[in-house]
């Protein structure tokens, strides 16, 4: 059964408040193209008072000590985690995606950010050997100051509670501005945070993106920015950002190759990968995309794969039956169709499932047939769209997967150490996964390389984005 689903207040210095802009907008189940409710917008005053209030708890925080730091986060994983069935099924209503992948998504938020709390005890600086006589030289790592974070709808609990764990656990304060397209869910997982936090310590936006963005990061209160999402809206924050000497972390999607060798197992390899890329209904910057498969084995693959996408059940992710929901709103489904038709215009051969009728919902589509500067092959889907390409020998492969602007994750499936050496050393990607699929974990760095963006989410290069460091040279 659906929780009733009411579009969440701003949380802002501690306290939630309806949203004072003159605009607001429709919450849309994608399932159905049903109005939710509508969500009130910040406005320029809210804004300003959150960067009062993002002052003001870092001022408190950054005191905190770091071994109560992670207590207090751990607190509110716990609570995230006794809230999963509802925190998921808000995610479910208003981004499509199944109640299984829903309540995989909170779980792994709440890993991610009891990996940061258990990080904060552990950000070490170092003692260097002093040059002088009674002197010490000492480099320590401090809290970077409040933080701009700004998180897109696809994963919307993941990809925020990566920059919230991250600037919490170093003693940063954080405002995040979520996507307005799905508020509810980040709002459930914010609540269950801040109970133990100081007002102002993290706080929650949802307003017009260009608006929030400009005076975020115009202000002297923000220290560090930090955004996922597309390579246009990047490359205009990374611009602000250099305008006002801001520190930023850009993740930019990804059109991740996958290279499948003549020795691979190819039912194995197609299960673990039509899994994989169906997630989210494809809606996932590591999302398996290109796939370049060794010419021996490449009819097989190819058929195997076609079969297996097609008997996927699409429909409502509320349904218990249903193995892939719909894509998140309708200009998704607009661009998965224009990405597709121009393809095949350039020569491909399209391999379509059934999508249901009303609702958001895109065939799961296999092109063959593709040349490396098809669309398809330039142009990041993020959708239920793969391409498959038979490849003659590695050195072949791994050319076309780098002619790409693209570098985030890659896949190779193969038993040899030769071609998995080869492609660690000349594959373009930030993340690679042999045999298997888990290129992001919450222990270890995630992010791209080329237009995919610069610098890395979790692991301990993630909680360095949020720590400046300090050389004390001290003589007595
Ligand atoms: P978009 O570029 O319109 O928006 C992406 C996100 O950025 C949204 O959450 C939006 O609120 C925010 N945004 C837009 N303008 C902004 C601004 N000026 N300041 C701050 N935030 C702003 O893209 P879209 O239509 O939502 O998605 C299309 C493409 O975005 C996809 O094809 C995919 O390539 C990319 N994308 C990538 C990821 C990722 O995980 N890297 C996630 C979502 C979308």
């Amino acid at each position: 059964m659906s929780t009733p689903y009411r579009a969440p207040d701003l949380l802002i210095q501690g306290q939630w408040c309806a949203g004072q802009h003159t605009q607001s907008l429709p919450i849309v189940n994608p399932a159905n193209a049903a109005t939710l409710d509508q969500l009130r917008l910040a406005s320029t005053a809210q804004i300003a008072q959150a960067l009062q209030g993002a002052q003001a708890g870092f001022e408190v925080w950054r005191k905190v000590p770091a071994f109560e730091r992670c207590a207090r986060l751990e607190k509110g994983v716990a609570r995230m985690r006794q809230n999963i069935e509802h925190i998921a099924n808000l995610l479910t209503q208003e981004q499509g995606k199944t109640l299984a992948e829903a309540r995989a998504e909170c779980a792994m938020a709440a890993d991610l950010i009891k990996w940061y709390a258990e990080e904060a005890r552990r950000t070490y600086g170092r003692i260097v050997p002093a040059r002088l006589p009674n002197s010490s030289m000492q480099v320590h790592k401090l809290p970077v100051g409040p933080v701009a974070a700004f998180s897109p709808w696809n994963f919307p609990l993941v990809l925020s509670s990566r920059k919230i764990g991250g600037a919490l656990a170093a003693g940063c304060s954080i405002i995040l501005k979520g996507a307005e397209e799905t508020p509810a869910s980040v709002a459930a997982m914010v609540a269950c945070l801040a109970e133990d936090l100081p007002a102002g310590a993290l706080q929650l936006l949802y307003g017009v993106p260009s608006e929030l963005s400009e005076q975020l990061i115009a202000s002297p209160i923000i220290r560090k920015v930090s955004f996922t999402g597309s390579v246009p809206v990047g490359r205009h924050l990374a611009q602000l950002s250099a305008r006002h000497l801001k520190r930023i972390t850009l993740e930019l999607g990804g059109h991740a190759p996958v290279i499948v060798c003549a020795d691979a197992d190819i039912d194995t390899t197609v299960t673990t990968l039509v899994t994989h890329k169906f997630r989210n209904a494809g809606q996932a910057c590591l999302a398996p995309t290109r796939f370049y498969v060794d010419q021996a084995i490449a009819g097989d693959f190819k058929d195997a794969f076609v079969a297996a996408s097609q008997r996927l059940v699409l429909g409502d992710g509320m349904q218990s039956s249903t193995n892939m929901g719909p894509l998140a709103n309708a200009r998704r489904v607009a661009a998965v169709r224009d990405l597709i038709d121009r393809s095949v215009q350039a020569g491909a051969q399209a391999h379509q499932g059934q999508a249901p009728e009303g609702g958001f919902f895109a065939p799961v589509t296999v092109l063959t047939g593709v040349t490396p500067d098809m669309p398809v092959m330039q142009e990041e889907p993020f959708g239920p769209v793969v391409t498959i390409a038979p490849f003659e020998t590695l050195n072949q492969a791994i050319q076309w997967a780098n002619h790409s602007p693209y570098g985030l994750a890659g896949y190779l499936f193969t038993d040899s150490a030769r071609n998995i050496h080869q492609v660690t050393q000349e594959l373009e990607v930030g993340s690679l996964a042999v045999n298997g699929v888990a290129v992001s974990v919450p222990e270890a760095p995630f992010g791209g390389v080329k237009d995919s963006g610069y610098g890395s989410e979790s692991g301990i290069e993630g909680m360095e984005a949020f720590l400046e460091t300090k050389f004390v040279h001290q003589c007595v």
